[in-house]
């Protein structure tokens, strides 16, 4: 049984600091087109990560919305860090096919990096003013999706600011009937 198991992949919704996440191998960046810093998780990363981190990026700048590009991680305590540039909520259409396409190409740069977790902020819930809710349902479901076809990527982190914020995303993974913390297993292909 245990040889022919499949591979699972641990979802984890926890409230923190995108920033201070040492036991991940990548952790993502929302960012904007140019990949410069700025307020909330961008600020951070790039406070963390120092000047290097910008200088690495710049050249891969302009990033489209709904696509993700890979560097290293600099000053912060990962390997890589992965920039990808969320919708601006209500102006980028369809907001909620962009968000997805963030999360699956943040999860195929990693995957093909052969990192085995990373870890994502709340993409677009902040300056872009995605409705939390349903960002959490989106970029959930896009890795519960996903999951089954990594080859590498084991642990899927959620890091939210606030404690209202990490339920919701709590909340989410629980109505996908996979609990905190909790494996969401390979979908049987057959149960739809
Ligand atoms: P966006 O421009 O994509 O909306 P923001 O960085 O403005 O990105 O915000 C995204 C989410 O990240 C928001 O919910 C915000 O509260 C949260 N956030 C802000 N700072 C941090 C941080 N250091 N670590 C994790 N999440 C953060």
């Amino acid at each position: 049984m245990s040889m022919s198991a499949p591979p699972r992949v641990v979802i984890e919704c926890v409230r923190g600091d995108i920033a201070v996440q040492p036991d991940v191998d990548a952790v993502v960046c929302a960012a904007n087109p140019h990949l410069t810093t700025g307020a909330g998780v961008a600020g951070a990363i790039h406070r963390a990560a120092g000047p290097g981190l910008y200088r690495e990026a710049a050249p891969l700048a302009p990033v489209r919305t709904g696509d993700a590009v890979i560097t290293g991680a600099h000053g912060l305590p990962n390997r890589h860090v992965i920039h990808t540039v969320g919708p601006v909520y209500g102006r980028d259409e369809p907001a909620a096919g962009l968000l997805a396409s963030c999360c699956r190409r943040c999860l195929e740069l990693a995957d093909q990096a052969r990192l085995e977790s990373v870890a994502f902020p709340a993409i677009s819930t902040g300056v872009y003013g995605y409705p939390v809710a349903e960002a959490a349902r989106v970029s959930l479901a896009t890795v519960l999706e996903l999951a089954p076809g990594l080859h590498h990527v084991r642990r899927v982190r959620f890091v939210l600011w606030s404690e209202e914020d990490r339920k919701v995303f709590s909340r989410a993974l629980e109505e996908r009937g996979t609990g905190v913390g909790h494996e969401a297993a390979r979908r049987d292909p057959e149960s739809g």
